[in-house]
């Protein structure tokens, strides 16, 4: 139980509004810089549009065409950051362009684009770029369309396999340094007194009860709430005098879906970077923990934002388009075991076309609609949300009239942070491998870095964690127990789908594993029965609106 009495009797120095990997990521920075931080989700952390990417850590080699030079050497340089500070969750990924003559780039401008490339990755650890003409190319892809190839490009960015915990991991790091980070909180209402928010009125959903959030005369507001910032603006409107914040619309939200597909004949080993055939769109084939991601599709969206499903013709061009370029896959609508889709919270560039809205970030101050402690992100990628942070950090202490401290997230690595090399994972191949098989103690290690160790120390009082969850996947039920004691996990979503990848992995939606899954949150969390009823026919309801295909639906 949440101690609302407590958050209510502080006063914070920042109120961050949205959990997402940008509002974790200024959290973090905010609590280490010394700032008394709250950070308000209304659902899980990392549930919006961060549980939703192609978990690249990315330069963005697509930007390059739109002159945003700035923007891939800010992502470029994130990726060095992550891979130092986060090596446990963030890796190299090679990545192969195959380069037709009938499409929209030919291999000169693919070739002109890797030089750029590396040339502002000028300080890098990752291997340079390297050309390959048709016949080599052809060597190393044999299953690959041989129609008007002319040759391929092959660079290194970078890939976050568990995008959501490394979301959780900036979460986890707020917490430490002293920041009161809630999720299931939403914020209804902003309060303002003049020309400053005073309060923020929040709902904690787990409970239904309604709190305040206050601050001082030098608090600031950030709105890290992705798509939901015009809405979140809007909640501040109590009577015509404030309508300002919000009045224009600051996102402008675009739709990407993916669709995940176990290994095909002629699935290739890196990551494809295609143009599509039939609209020159660039997509991505990505391997990705034992399966292939495929995404993604862009299109404007105005739907609900709490309810975004890959269309079944999004999901049709997505595996014509992996045939076109791999014939041998001969994908259908039965190989597809997940799909999934979100909105990028683009800035609002009305009549751009999806694909050339900038993906740049800004910080919109609320300073020129009469609000002076309120700052909206607009826009902000997975990459550079370490960037965002700080950025957002220097402000904060601007709007404080304060010096800032220095900010330290460049060189501090995340709580998981780890090497396979280091000797924790020996010591607990040698104490553990008798009671759990090696390939769930690398698992672990390889989902959890350092964190591991805390997993599997629960198994020393109850041994039964050590069981696997399905005789299919490495996972332990230990996950489920840890998942819920130590990483604010309150639902069957939250466990399956963000804080592991049973959801994914297991087959059928996870809905297979809820009779596992409930069984051992009643043994060790005290779930009761009901609670596990509900709990399961929410799990069900949200992947019918958000994960299984409509064509599915339909049929079953
Ligand atoms: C299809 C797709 C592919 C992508 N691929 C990549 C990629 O490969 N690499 C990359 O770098 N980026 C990628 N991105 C972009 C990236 O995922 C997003 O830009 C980023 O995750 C946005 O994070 P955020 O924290 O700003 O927003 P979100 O993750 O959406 O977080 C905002 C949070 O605010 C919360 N919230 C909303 N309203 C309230 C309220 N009233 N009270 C409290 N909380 C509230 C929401 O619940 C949500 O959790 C992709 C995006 C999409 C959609």
């Amino acid at each position: 139980m949440r101690d609302l009495t407590a958050i209510e009797n502080q006063d914070y120095d920042l109120i961050v509004i949205g959990g997402g990997i940008n509002g974790a990521g200024v959290a973090r920075d905010a609590a280490l810089r010394g700032l008394k931080t709250i950070l308000l989700e209304k659902g899980d952390f990392a549930g919006g549009s961060s549980s939703w990417s192609s978990r690249l850590i990315h330069g963005g080699l697509r930007y390059l065409e739109y002159f945003e030079f700035p923007l891939v050497r800010e992502s470029l340089k994130e990726r060095e950051v992550l891979l130092r500070t986060a090596p446990h969750l963030v890796n190299p990924l090679l990545l192969t362009i195959p380069i037709y003559g009938d499409r929209s780039r030919p291999y000169w401008k693919i070739w002109a684009g890797m030089i750029l490339y590396d040339i502002f990755s000028f300080d890098k650890t990752l291997p340079l770029h390297r050309m390959l003409p048709k016949a080599q190319f052809r060597q190393l892809f044999r299953s690959i369309d041989p129609e008007g190839l002319s040759g391929g490009a092959q660079y290194y960015d970078g890939q976050v396999a568990y995008a959501e915990r490394l979301c959780l991991e900036n979460i986890i790091s707020a917490r430490e340094a002293g920041a009161v980070v809630l999720n299931y909180t939403e914020v209804t209402h902003l309060q303002r007194q003049g020309d400053r928010l005073t309060s923020l009125v929040c709902r904690d959903l787990l409970t239904d009860k309604e709190f305040t959030v206050k601050g001082h005369n030098k608090t600031v507001v950030i709105n890290t709430s992705g798509p939901w910032v015009d809405k979140v603006c809007k909640s501040g409107v109590e009577n015509d005098r404030d309508a300002p914040i919000g009045k224009t619309r600051k996102i402008g939200p675009t739709k990407g879906s993916h669709i995940i597909v176990p290994p095909f004949p002629g699935a290739p080993e890196t990551t494809f970077y295609v143009e599509a055939k039939s609209d020159g769109r660039p997509f991505f084939i990505i391997p990705w923990l034992n399966m292939y991601l495929i995404g993604t599709t862009d299109l404007r969206y105005n739907g609900d934002l709490d309810r975004i499903k890959a269309d079944d013709e999004e999901i049709d061009y997505l595996l014509k388009e992996t045939n076109n370029i791999i014939p041998t896959a001969n994908l259908c609508r039965e190989d597809v075991k997940f799909t999934y889709s979100g909105v990028r919270p683009l800035p609002n560039q009305e009549g751009k076309k999806p694909g050339s809205v900038t993906r740049k970030h800004i910080l919109y101050d609320h300073k020129k609609e009469g609000v002076v402690n309120l700052i909206s992100l607009i826009g902000g990628k997975l990459t550079t949300y370490r960037n965002v942070g700080e950025e957002m950090v220097d402000a904060v202490y601007r709007k404080m009239n304060k010096a800032a401290p220095p900010c330290s997230t460049d060189s501090q690595p995340l709580p998981g942070s780890i090497l396979p090399s280091d000797r924790s994972v020996g010591e607990a191949i040698d104490k553990y491998s008798e009671r759990i098989p090696l390939k769930s103690i690398n698992h672990l290690f390889s989902m959890y870095g350092s964190r591991a160790l805390e997993v599997l120390a629960l198994i020393n009082n109850e041994p039964e964690l050590a069981e696997k969850i399905t005789d299919r996947l490495p996972d332990i039920k230990a996950q489920i127990v840890y998942a819920v004691r130590s990483e604010f996990a309150y639902t069957l979503v939250d466990i399956a789908r963000r804080r592991t990848t049973l959801a994914i992995h297991a087959g059928n939606y996870g809905l297979e594993l809820l009779p596992v899954m409930t069984e051992t949150l009643k043994k060790y969390c005290g779930w009761t029965q009901e609670k596990c009823d509900r709990a399961s026919l929410e799990y069900r309801t949200y992947m019918e609106e958000n994960c299984i295909p409509d064509y599915e639906l339909t049929t079953s």
